[in-house]
Formats: C-alpha cells, structure tokens, sequence
C-alpha cells in the first residue's frame, strides 16, 4: 500500500449532498466526503479491471483502500476546515486565525483564548469552526440551482411528479485529497464518478497524482481534517491504539452515508465537527492510516473518510502567509 496525494478535477456539475429532501438534492456539501471518494475510486478500479470481485469483498469485510475528504483548491491554494479557533469580521471580512497561539497555550498548559471584536471595526467575531478558508480567506465554491425532471427508467419517458431541483459544484472546481492504494495501481489518470445522478452524466472527474505523501509524526497534537468520531480510545485494525486525551471541537449529528453492500442507511453517529484540534496519545503510530482516515466498525457497517488526524503542523504551515 502507498499513501499519495492527488487532485481531483470535475469534469461536469457534481451533486454532492448530504440526503435528498422534499424539493431534491439541495444544499450540497462543499467538499467531497472521504466514503463518497472511496467508493468511486474502487468502483472505477473495478470497471478499469483493476480490481477483481474477491478484492471488492475483501474490501466490504476490511477496508484497505481509503480516502481522506476531498477539499476544494481555489486560486492554486489548498482549503482546510477552520479550526474552533479562527473567526471573521462580519464588516470588514478579516479573518482572525489564533490556532497557532492557542497551540502554544496548550502546550504550556494554559486555556486558549478566543476573539473578542475585530481590532478595526469595533464588532464581535464570528466563528469559522468547519468552515472551508485557504490562504486567502474563507473559500466560496460555485454552486448553481437547477430543476430537473425525472425520467422513468422503465418507459424512457418524463415521469409525473418527477421534477425535482438540485445544486451543484460547477464543473471545473478542483479538489485536494490524499488516497491510500495498492502500490501496483496507477491511479494517475483514473476517471471516476462521484456523487448523485452520475448516470445522468453528473459527478465526472479525473483523478491526477501529485505526489507520495509522507509524514512525520513528532506531535501529539493533531489536526482533524474530517470529523472524528469522538471515542477515549480509537483502536485501528492496523495495531495502532490512539488515546483521546483532549478534544477542541463540537458535535454534531452525521449520516454516514449509504452501505452499498447491505443496501441500508448506515447509521446516525455522533461526531466532532472536521477541523478540530485533538490531543493525543498515539502508540505504534501509522501515518499512513490517520492521514486517510482510522476505519471504525460501528453497528456491521464500516464507516471511513472520518477520523483522518494529520499533525497540527501542517495545518499551521498552510494557514502562514
Ligand atoms: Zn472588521
């Protein structure tokens, strides 16, 4: 297995949306979810040949092939969720990122501190927490609203009642992610279809390599670049053993998606929403899985694109102008 970094460009509009509600796919996500992108990089592996049936069934029982959520890059820069430490000024729109304060604060064992009011318009701050920025700010991905009219699939024909609006991401928007993948894969290249009506001709993208990706790990504090799901202790099938000794974040209910195998809603899960920080005791540290995500089994279903923990270094890095 190998452990890259790839971009992921839409060829068409992507609908990429949490469920469907009663006016059709609406308010869709920004980003692409790490079990989305699994799943349509080993459907594609599948169909190119590059994948036979007993690996699809070694991979439902124990998932080796794993994504990280995708995010956008826009204007050449890569996106991350805000931390619970960064805010913005409603008025003048400046972004207040105290991440790396607070990670001194924690590391001398002193509470961190939070915004009061912008410096230069005299109002308080709003928080970011989740929220998607780069370097250059809080990030805004083209989404356009159209209506759609469903087609019966069994007569060919428009069906009654079938009319249903969706959002999508524009075609074109690209995204960063990280992959784990067999290492005789050639992943550089690779079509997939991500996300709803994709035998509509939605969610065409095109996978390009960026580079193998390596970590050190030295910290024990780390970043969450998906949510987490919030246990003491995560134990991954790999041997490695994380202990959860301090979460900053908050929860939130999540969905996790659609078990294609037994053809059931996975469950509803409590996690803590993606750009958390985390403290953490870690033995016999496996980059290469916290960087894709920690697979967790929860009620017969495996859940994954969660718990993908990198070090808050790199966080930093890429919030310094
Ligand atoms: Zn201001």
């Amino acid at each position: 297995m190998r452990l890259i970094q790839v971009n992921i460009k839409l060829k068409s509009p992507a609908i990429i949306s949490a469920k469907r509600t009663k006016e059709g796919y609406v308010k869709p996500l920004r980003y692409l979810p790490g079990s989305t992108l699994r799943g349509a990089v080993i459907s594609s592996l599948y169909v190119e040949g590059l994948l036979n049936e007993e690996n699809l069934k070694r991979e439902a029982k124990n998932p080796s092939i794993l994504a990280s959520p995708a995010y956008p890059i826009i204007d050449g820069f890569k996106s991350y969720p805000a931390t619970p430490f960064v805010g913005k000024c409603k008025l003048c729109g400046k972004i207040y990122d105290l991440t790396e304060i607070n990670i001194r604060n924690i590391i001398e064992s002193k509470d961190p501190v939070f915004h009061g009011e912008c410096e230069k318009c005299q109002v308080p701050i709003e928080p970011l927490y989740g929220k998607l920025i780069s370097k250059r700010g809080e990030v805004e991905v083209g989404i356009f609203r159209s209506t759609s009219v469903g087609i019966d699939k069994r007569r060919g024909v428009s069906a009654r009642g079938m009319l249903f609006d969706y959002e999508a991401i524009k075609e074109g928007v690209e995204f960063w992610a990280r992959l784990r993948i067999p290492r005789e894969i050639e992943i550089d290249g690779l079509e997939i279809f991500i996300g709803r009506g994709t035998s509509r001709g939605f969610g065409h993208a095109i996978i390009k390599f960026t580079k193998e990706y390596e970590v050190e790990v030295d910290e024990n504090i780390f970043y969450a670049l998906s949510a987490l799901v919030p246990l003491k202790s995560i134990k991954t099938p790999y041997g490695a053993t994380i202990k959860i000794e301090e979460v900053y974040g908050r929860c939130k209910q999540l969905q996790t998606g659609w078990d294609i195998e037994k053809f059931k809603p996975r469950p509803i899960i409590n996690v803590v929403e993606s750009g958390a920080v985390v403290v953490a005791e870690v033995e016999h540290f496996k980059p290469e899985i916290s960087a894709v995500g920690i697979p967790l089994e929860v009620e017969d279903s495996w859940i994954t694109g969660l718990n993908v923990l990198t070090p808050i270094s790199e966080y930093l890095a890429a919030r310094r102008e």
